[in-house]
């Protein structure tokens, strides 16, 4: 089993440098002309329609389109009899129009044949139910007949396919982890556990060292006594979920890489890709991207801004989603090569709470955000409304009777838009932010506070440097950070001294810092440190955390910084000074006039600890400061609805908002796309880059 994660506990620090993944920071150098694409399903639509649907797709100006992935009752409708005559159909018509073909191992969806004769495919709930065939993502990543089966449906799909032109790369299976899938309980997996274990402890004390089990009678006798967390009284250790959430997260890193590892056999021109999603818990997706060429994603901004988003829904975000939400997904899965969207939102959906229309636009603004971010292909989901099964109420780029839908239009615009800029260099950014899969996991078991989350907390930084206009590279802390004007960490929660080191080389030799709270509190096993926080990272904090707590939005929560006021919410640390500098102090409750934010010289660099969530102004204040020192240059503040991005000497402004804004560019701008008044849910690129903008 694949053990990636960095260090268990003081002993096992790893400090050994990953291999190159394709989610490193941004290189400069993945240059492609930014490409339409679209998911299409012959499978659904009577032979003699697809020559139109074909034609119809390159009169659009699409020039990729992604095929297969739910089809393997189609491709194989009983054990070992293939009928890939109609894919075949599909796939030349496309290459007949010099349009790329993405195809997909189809192992999100195991058959009813193949679950009837296998029924232990199937996952497991903690408490013991069965998930039953009859949607999708119904499989078990460690079960040992499933992992064959997957191996031998992708070989036949490959070999098949390996001469073929128009195939020019694959996506594995679909949406990883989706529906709550990446953690499973069934036998197979208990028994796969047991082995990760194995491998990642020298010895069952040394497990029950690092986990802490004399708490509550937890010791284990031996390997073999360890189980699944499943359903029990109280809350599971927090040490043995981390550890669970870490192994199942390895299974799919492995099971990932045997596909990948299949279609590379057969043809090793092939590029190997998987499709992400937005804002995901479950899945490490740096650690699943080390056997992909590149990672993309699928990316519903009204559906996110709705069910992954605690803050209020205005009717913007319903529109056109939340800016910040989105393009912090694309700085995620950014890798070296670039990457793609591989499903954007077509127009309404049918999966959120609420399916509004999207605004006027909206699905070009898309586009031209990814494109911005890196983004070298954009490809909508899906082609065409369906007639049939769970997702009818989903549009597509043409209605269900075949006419062009809202969608078409924009799609159609961006692809022209597209051509007209050329080849684009990757995003060249001065700042990394860094992420974390092990710190989401250990804090979504312990938050602390209701409203306490992982994503929210890293929001809240990243939306300052978005603000700002600032490009964003969204790393691991583990990452080489030296090309980095200034580093941001919203939060370094499990900590070692190997991490300490690296940021403190980064500092020593110039670097700025920006360390958000609840930092260093815990060992990478997931108990707390023996130090008082931020542990390891004492010294470069310049002081200690005293105290802390966790407060309702009904509670005045006000401290000032560098003299003036701002609010933060639900997380306080009373810190304690030692060699760094207090700027920050609380002017509001029982933590009033105590310490709250810390600045430390460190060498040729700096640090600053900010033991707060900040709001907005806060987030602000501290990140310009951070830019100014690391001497990055940023727009004025832009309205929440309004963002700047800039990729290789192209500026994008976006306008998520429905009212329409007068860019102030500098007079020699020259506008490629639209110009200095931008309409509701529109966008203008500008052919340079420009730092000074400000938006009426
Ligand atoms: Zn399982």
């Amino acid at each position: 089993m694949t053990d990636d994660t960095d260090g268990d506990s003081e002993e096992h620090s790893d400090e050994a440098a990953r291999p190159t993944p394709a989610l490193t920071a941004s290189d400069a150098s993945a240059t492609a002309t930014p490409r339409i694409g679209v998911c299409y399903f012959p499978e659904h639509w009577p032979r003699e329609r697809w020559e139109t649907d074909v034609e119809q797709m390159a009169e659009a100006g699409i020039e990729v389109v992604r095929m297969a992935e739910f089809s393997w009752g189609r491709l194989e409708p009983e054990r070992g009899a293939f009928d890939f005559e109609w894919l075949d159909t599909a796939v030349s018509l496309l290459g007949d129009a010099g349009i790329d073909v993405v195809l997909c191992t189809p192992t999100a969806t195991p058959p009813k044949w193949l679950i009837d004769e296998y029924p232990e495919i199937l996952q497991e709930e903690p408490d013991g139910t069965t998930r039953e065939f009859g949607s999708r993502r119904h499989y078990c990543f460690n079960s040992p007949v499933y992992r064959e089966e997957s191996k031998r449906v992708a070989r036949r799909m490959a070999e098949h396919y390996a001469d073929v032109d128009a195939v020019v790369g694959w996506q594995t299976d679909n949406e990883y982890g989706c529906h709550h899938t990446v953690r499973c309980y069934c036998d197979d997996c208990a028994a796969a556990f047991r082995e990760w274990c194995r491998d990642r402890y020298e010895s069952v004390d040394d497990l029950n060292e690092t986990w802490g089990t004399t708490f509550w009678s937890q010791q284990y006798g031996s390997f073999a006594a360890l189980q699944p967390p499943r359903h029990t009284a109280a809350e599971h250790h927090p040490s043995r979920l981390l550890d669970y959430a870490r192994f199942a997260n390895a299974s799919v890193v492995d099971y990932n890489e045997m596909q990948a590892d299949v279609l590379r056999e057969a043809n090793d021109e092939w590029f190997v890709t998987h499709n992400f999603m937005g804002h995901f818990d479950t899945l490490d997706a740096f650690s699943v991207s080390e056997s992909l060429d590149f990672a993309t994603w699928d990316s519903y901004p009204t559906g996110f801004a709705q069910d992954r988003n605690t803050e209020s829904v205005t009717e913007d975000r319903l529109r056109a989603g939340d800016p910040d939400q989105v393009s912090l997904n694309h700085d995620l899965y950014r890798g070296p090569a670039g990457f793609w969207v591989m499903e954007q939102q077509p127009g309404d959906v049918n999966w959120p709470p609420r399916c509004p229309q999207p605004g006027e636009g909206a699905m070009r603004l898309w586009a031209h955000q990814a494109v911005a971010h890196g983004a070298n292909v954009v490809s909508y989901f899906r082609w065409r409304r369906c007639r049939q099964g769970q997702e009818q109420y989903h549009a597509g780029l043409r209605k269900h009777d075949g006419s062009p839908d809202r969608g078409y239009e924009d799609a159609t615009r961006a692809a022209t838009e597209f051509e007209s800029l050329g080849d684009l260099d990757g995003v060249d950014a001065p700042v990394a932010l860094t992420f974390s899969y092990d710190d989401l996991w250990a804090l979504a078991e312990q938050p602390h506070a209701p409203d306490f989350d992982y994503w929210g907390l890293v929001g809240a930084f990243y939306r300052a440097l978005r603000a700002r206009g600032v490009q964003v590279d969204v790393v691991e802390a583990a990452t080489d950070l030296d090309g980095y004007e200034a580093v941001v960490a919203p939060t370094l929660h499990l900590a070692d001294e190997s991490l300490a080191a690296r940021l403190e080389s980064y500092v020593d030799d110039g670097g700025h810092l920006l360390l958000g709270p609840r930092s260093g509190y815990k060992l990478p096993g997931n108990r707390l440190q023996s130090d008082l926080a931020p542990g390891p990272l004492a010294s470069l904090v310049g002081g200690h955390v005293d105290q802390h707590e966790s407060l309702p939005e009904s509670v005045d929560t006000t401290l000032t910084y560098r003299g003036d006021a701002y609010d933060y919410r639900t997380w306080a640390e009373w810190l304690r000074p030692e060699t760094a500098d207090a700027v920050g102090e609380y002017t509001s409750g029982t933590a009033g006039g105590r310490p709250a934010v810390l600045d430390h010289v460190v060498g040729d660099g700096s640090v600053t600890y900010c033991g707060v969530w900040p709001e907005s102004d806060l987030a602000d204040a501290l990140v310009t400061d951070l830019l100014d020192r690391g001497g990055v240059a940023y727009s004025d503040r832009l309205p929440e609805t309004v963002r700047a991005a800039e990729r290789d000497g192209h500026t994008w402004v976006l306008n998520f908002g429905g009212d329409p804004i007068e860019v102030d560019a500098p007079d020699d701008a020259e506008w490629q796309v639209g110009d200095a008044s931008i309409p509701g849910y529109g966008v203008g690129v500008v052919g340079a880059a420009v730092t000074e903008l400000s938006v009426q």
